[in-house]
């Protein structure tokens, strides 16, 4: 053999007695057979099989075995982000003049999705009360195939009734997705309750780290499963094996690092209610937030992510008050070690129930610093925002 050729062709090597707890990382395109009759044969092995790197590697079907496991599912399709979770169980089960159902407070992206691509190819679709429950099924004509439901909503904290709205499409014969980001398949899990589609974006607390993109589809029927392979297939999506590696070690810390936010959260929710700059707090855990009860029945346990109206205030204050904030950083995609706090258009993007709250609304996610540290400042957030508000009343 010559140098060239052995530059191509590495060498094996003995892997007897290398046991790691690392999951190793596959990377691959090419899949290359043992001999020209399994190279045939390859559309045989199906998706549960290696045929080429964009279907799945070892470290892609290992990711993908921890989350079914978890959610209690049959398989999970990974895709590239949490929003591409939503639009590919979308886009795989609707048709021309079929019609989706989106609540009132979802991911702002899924519904510019429905407005923007979906309902331009006749694909229609409609927007309900999120508190809506049972009565749903008012809403579900022949041509409506699939509800969505994201509880509690990415915002304004709406816990749904995700029991009732399953039962009531499945009566009439709709399939049911759910976003499920917020409580994680430790806090709560959709196909146990009914749900078709658990959606994750693990670009939130499975990555845990901001460093990654990545969602997750899990089924409890291997047809589903079917039918979002063959879109990803002809779409030509795939991930990577160096990402999945990422959230394979973030998933091994999520139960403490949620347990620990969850607590946090709760407990300072509890405390900002009493501020005089706080409106209300819009906190799964605490009795003012719609569908608390909801929460209380199928989920008990909370994560970090919570939100806060405030007395009105003017934009330079609240913006001040922001910019001046220490530990707290001023972004939106939460899941991190580090506490974010993000200003919510909400008023914009109701058309069902009209958002009638005059202050704003800020989304706080607690991430893994010290307690009095954070504590401390939104303290000093507040404190800033009532000396003002007082100041402009006198
Ligand atoms: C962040 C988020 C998404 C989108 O996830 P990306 O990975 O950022 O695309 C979808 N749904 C909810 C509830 C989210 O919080």
């Amino acid at each position: 053999m010559h140098d060239l050729t052995r530059c191509v062709h590495h060498p094996a090597v003995n892997e007897e007695g290398y046991a790691s707890l690392a999951v190793p990382t596959h990377r691959a395109s090419t899949i290359v057979y043992k001999d020209a009759a399994s190279f045939a044969a390859r559309k045989y092995r199906g998706f549960d099989g290696y045929t080429y790197g964009l279907h799945g590697t070892p470290t892609t079907r290992t990711l993908e075995a921890q989350l079914t496991a978890l959610h209690g599912g049959v398989r999970t399709v990974l895709v590239p982000s949490g929003q591409a979770a939503v639009t590919m169980v979308m886009l795989a089960v609707l048709m021309p003049g079929d019609r989706v159902l989106i609540p009132d407070h979802v991911y702002p992206p899924v519904r510019s999705f429905c407005e923007d691509y979906l309902k331009p190819r006749g694909i229609d679709y409609g927007v309900y009360d999120p508190l809506i429950g049972a009565g749903i099924a008012d809403l579900i004509d022949e041509t409506t195939k699939l509800v969505w439901v994201e509880s509690p909503g990415s915002g304004t904290m709406e816990v749904q009734d995700v029991p009732a709205i399953v039962k009531a499409a499945k009566a009439k014969g709709c399939l049911v997705g759910c976003d499920n980001t917020w409580a994680t398949p430790l806090i709560f899990k959709p196909l146990a309750h009914g749900a078709d589609f658990a959606c994750e974006a693990l670009t939130k607390y499975v990555g845990g780290h901001s460093d990654l993109l990545l969602g997750s589809i899990t089924v409890s029927d291997m047809a589903l499963r079917q039918k979002l392979k063959e879109l990803l297939r002809g779409f030509g999506v795939g991930i990577s094996p160096d990402e999945c590696q990422l959230a394979l070690r973030g998933i091994e810390t999520m139960g403490l690092r949620v347990a620990h936010m969850g607590r946090v959260s709760e407990d300072f929710a509890k405390r900002l209610a009493h501020s005089p700059a706080v409106e209300t707090v819009l906190h799964p855990a605490l009795p003012s937030c719609p569908g608390h009860e909801h929460w209380k029945r199928d989920m008990g346990r909370s994560s970090g992510v919570f939100s806060l109206v405030l007395k009105p205030v003017a934009d330079d204050v609240l913006e001040a008050a922001l910019t001046a904030l220490k530990v707290f950083a001023i972004g939106a995609s939460w899941g991190g070690t580090r506490s974010l706090i993000a200003p919510m258009a909400v008023k914009g993007d109701r058309s069902v129930v009209p958002w009638t709250k005059e202050g704003p609304v800020l989304r706080i996610s607690i991430g893994l610093e010290d307690e009095d540290d954070l504590w401390n400042d939104l303290d000093a957030l507040l404190i800033a925002l009532e000396g003002r508000a007082g100041a402009a009343a006198a």
